[in-house]
């Protein structure tokens, strides 16, 4: 069995607003394994990007952490892990990059306008490494050979509004790279893609995965993408994991009745076209009206009156998957 690199255990993230407390993230737990990758997906709102940018405490006012634990194991097995929500702030700008980067959906949110690539590469290799500008500056320019992006000696004395989308997210992702990271979160990293650069950026990020035996935590809605890349695959609906399991297992045989509907919604190669796609029944309850019980009892074909609106389901082990319904078990409170 693969050994842990991060677990997060019963995080919770609140947005604190006038009109009430959004529980966005609200007791989720996951664990992404050394070297492997670990999917999270669900529809928009469901709190995936809250959840990744709550492990490096990138969340803003009025979001807030509230709760939970998020440990980072160190080289060794051995050893206790690392709580980064109690680490000082000093110590966390030390995990950020060198540990653990993260590459989102828009690089120009994270890109500074007015400084080239290659200096903003620079910068965070010397952070990190205490290394000359000469030594940085061949790394990042390396790293921009690495992603693909065409004559980086060139390049890497471009600004970041020179670059096409896709050479902005190559650059983006050479930057998280270049400090070796042990893990790399990718918020939709692709989504803001067309088809082609989106499965050349896939690629190289397993290619890379493969060279630095780095672990990979994406964040997708998008169920191909999972399958495409995932080792592991966690389900979220409502600010918790209600599904996680192999990736082969999930996608296949899923045992939740959202992911049923998720996978069922998703087109297949030899569909006819007459064949309707299923789509989720419903939609997403606005974030102050959080149903009782199973928070996805109103939407559910398989809801059970009396059971599912009043019992909330905890995550019992079903074959390889740890699955949140009232189907296979009420499971230890
Ligand atoms: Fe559906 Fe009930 Fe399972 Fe929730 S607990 S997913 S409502 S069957």
């Amino acid at each position: 069995m693969a050994m842990p690199l991060l677990e997060v255990r019963d995080l919770r993230t609140h947005f604190e607003l006038e009109d009430g407390v959004v529980k966005a993230v609200d007791g989720v737990d996951l664990t992404v394994s050394r070297g492997r990758t670990l999917a999270v997906v669900g529809e928009s709102g469901c709190g995936k990007s809250v959840t990744a940018r709550s492990i490096l405490r990138l969340v803003e006012r009025p979001a807030r952490i509230v709760g939970g634990e998020v440990l980072l194991y160190g080289d060794e097995s051995a050893g206790d892990p690392e709580d980064l929500l109690a680490a000082k702030d000093r110590r966390l700008r030390q995990v950020r990059w060198a540990d653990i980067a993260m590459v989102f959906q828009e690089p120009m949110a994270s890109l500074s306008l007015v400084h080239t690539i290659g200096d903003q590469i620079v910068e965070a290799i010397r952070l990190h490494e205490n290394v000359s500008k000469a030594v940085a500056r061949e790394r990042a320019i390396e790293f921009l050979g690495r992603v693909g992006i065409p004559d980086p000696n060139r390049r890497v004395d471009s600004y970041p509004f020179e670059l096409s989308g896709g050479m902005r997210q190559r650059a983006m992702i050479a930057m998280a790279l270049s400090c070796r990271p042990r893990l790399l979160i990718a918020d939709e990293p692709t989504t803001a893609l067309d088809v082609t650069t989106q499965a050349q950026i896939l690629d190289l990020l397993q290619d890379l995965q493969e060279e630095f035996g780095m672990a990979i935590m994406l964040i997708t809605h998008d169920l191909g993408v999972a399958a495409q890349v995932a080792d592991e695959v966690a389900v979220m609906y409502l600010g918790e994991v209600v599904e996680h399991g192999p990736a082969t297992s999930v996608l296949t045989k899923p045992k939740h009745p959202y992911t049923q509907a998720l996978v069922r919604s998703v087109p297949r190669l030899g569909q006819r076209g007459q064949d309707r796609l299923a789509a989720v029944r419903g939609s997403v309850p606005p974030p102050y009206e959080r149903p009782s019980g199973c928070r996805f009892h109103p939407r559910c074909d398989a809801f059970m009156a009396g059971k599912c609106d009043e019992i909330v389901p905890v995550r019992v082990r079903t074959d390889d998957i740890d699955v949140a319904c009232l189907l296979y078990g009420e499971g230890e409170r």
